[in-house]
């Protein structure tokens, strides 16, 4: 126990915060029958995560801490001592398995300190410790850096916890990160989300938005670079917000590109995710310029009707959004965009679903990620009439699924018999063929040697399966940029 006590205030010293602060700063609910199932030196650990890229990131900093205090990885969550679920609250399907998780662990009968992190955490923290009692702590998305200090509190109080605080401070550790891929990294540059979508749940679980500052991103991204990374994904929930809330920087996102695209040796730089009507003209010459930063946008529209977009509350009107994509394609003329599309939002028409359809039709992405509406609690949304029937949205979801696989399928054979650069990031699922991507997020496969792997190379597509091409190399010449 003098250990724990010890670990605590060291952890309470290194987080900066005085002992009465941060026990304040906690809850703690009386367990009911948790007693028995505790442990008081954890070895191992186990994360599930589920959710965006920003919830992977998430993961990796935290099972960097876990990692930094001596716990190992396990990959059966019921060997494992701590057992996280970092979770997701923007589908209901993804709600409905943590809770059928949470509730498989709580009959078995290893000791095991359980807890939920990601944004079910921030919606639901109340009533996940009242339909499980078996939960030890609950970390909300603007908390993951209190993770050890959390886990000194389960341990040594041995009582429910719960840290969830509304806004983001900017204190993680970022360095230490566990990375689980050794190609390409995912880096994050802003928290939050101020565009409330009336269908978003971010908003609320993440809070508004919180910029990093730029020469803690440089940092990072050198470093990355240092160790080997060739590609580099700068995350957040609305990327192209970068620097609007901290003007004193005079870093935009622009700016932050052509700052990453100087460090020297960097391979490819992505981005994601962007709103539309954050996408500037600065940023379109940046994609042309800078010969790091990949011709890929993810350029959600959400939906093809002006009333319905209204009603989303997206603050673009079809024909804005059609007059960015074309100002892109001018200066960007081979750029590839991706998107999301809702189907089945409150009160959508065949006539409006229509108008959808023939955006994408005019549009022609790349790749599409398309949904079936689904009510959010604790969003505007919630509180109108889920009107059209689930056979509905489903036919509509099916028709524009049909409708990309065309799309894709045409893009794929106008581009077969190219050259492409393609970034090697790992053996393909049959453990024979390399696989990569190129710079516009086109997935390839091809022969070759494993140190290929972390290396650009020339691949010449002959053939495609599926979203898939089949490629040949041309040589073996190494390149960073096209
Ligand atoms: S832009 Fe809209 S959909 Fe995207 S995270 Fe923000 S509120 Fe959600």
């Amino acid at each position: 126990m003098q250990q724990i006590l010890n670990t605590l205030i060291i952890n309470t010293l290194y987080y900066s915060e005085p002992m009465s602060l941060l026990i304040l700063s906690c809850h703690f609910k009386e367990p009911p029958c948790t007693i028995d199932r505790f442990m008081e030196n954890p070895k191992t650990y186990f994360v599930r995560t589920y959710g965006c890229q920003m919830n992977e990131l998430d993961t990796q900093i935290m099972t960097g801490q876990l990692e930094k205090r001596g716990l190992t990885a396990v990959c059966d969550e019921e060997e494992a001592d701590v057992v996280i679920f970092n979770t997701c609250s923007i589908r209901d399907l993804a709600e409905r398995k943590v809770m059928g998780k949470l509730g498989q662990l709580g009959r078995g009968k290893k000791r095991q300190i359980i807890g939920v992190t990601g944004c079910m955490a921030m919606a639901k923290k109340d009533s996940l410790f009242r339909k499980f009692p078996h939960l030890d702590f609950v970390v909300g998305t603007n908390n993951i850096t209190d993770l050890g200090p959390v886990l000194d509190e389960v341990i040594y109080t041995q009582k429910q916890v719960y840290k969830t605080d509304d806004r983001f401070e900017e204190n993680l550790d970022y360095l230490s990160a566990k990375r689980d891929h050794k190609v390409k990294a995912f880096v994050s540059i802003i928290r939050g989300c101020d565009k409330f979508c009336t269908y978003c749940v971010v908003p609320y679980t993440r809070g508004q938005e919180v910029s990093r500052p730029p020469e803690s991103i440089i940092e990072e991204c050198k470093k990355l670079v240092d160790d080997g990374y060739k590609e580099i994904t700068l995350l957040g929930q609305n990327v192209n917000s970068y620097g609007k809330d901290e003007p004193s920087w005079n870093c935009l996102f622009h700016d932050l590109l052509a700052k990453i695209d100087q460090i020297p040796g960097i391979g490819r730089i992505r981005f994601m995710t962007s709103h539309p009507v954050d996408i500037t003209k600065e940023l379109m010459l940046a994609i042309r310029d800078l010969p790091s930063l990949c011709e890929f946008v993810h350029f959600p529209i959400q939906a093809g009707s002006n009333r319905i977009l209204k009603k989303m509350h997206r603050i673009y009107t079809k024909e804005q959004y059609f007059e960015k994509v074309a100002l892109l394609r001018e200066i960007v003329p081979d750029v590839s965009l991706g998107t999301d599309i809702i189907v089945g939002f409150p009160t959508e028409t065949e006539e409006e679903f229509l108008e959808t359809y023939q955006a994408i039709e005019q549009i022609r992405y790349s790749l599409g990620f398309f949904y079936a509406y689904s009510p959010r609690k604790g969003t505007p949304a919630m509180r109108w009439k889920d009107d059209v029937p689930e056979e509905v949205k489903q036919d509509r979801l099916q028709r524009l699924l049909d409708l990309q696989e065309k799309i894709g399928n045409d893009l794929r054979k106008e581009k077969t018999g190219n050259t492409y650069e393609v970034l090697v990031e790992r053996f393909n699922k049959d453990g024979k063929l390399l696989k990569g991507r190129t710079r516009r997020w086109e997935k390839v496969i091809f022969e070759g040697p494993e140190s290929m792997i972390g290396t650009l190379q020339n691949v010449r597509v002959h053939s495609y399966h599926h979203e898939t091409f089949l490629g040949t190399l041309v040589h073996s010449e190494t390149k960073y940029h096209n």
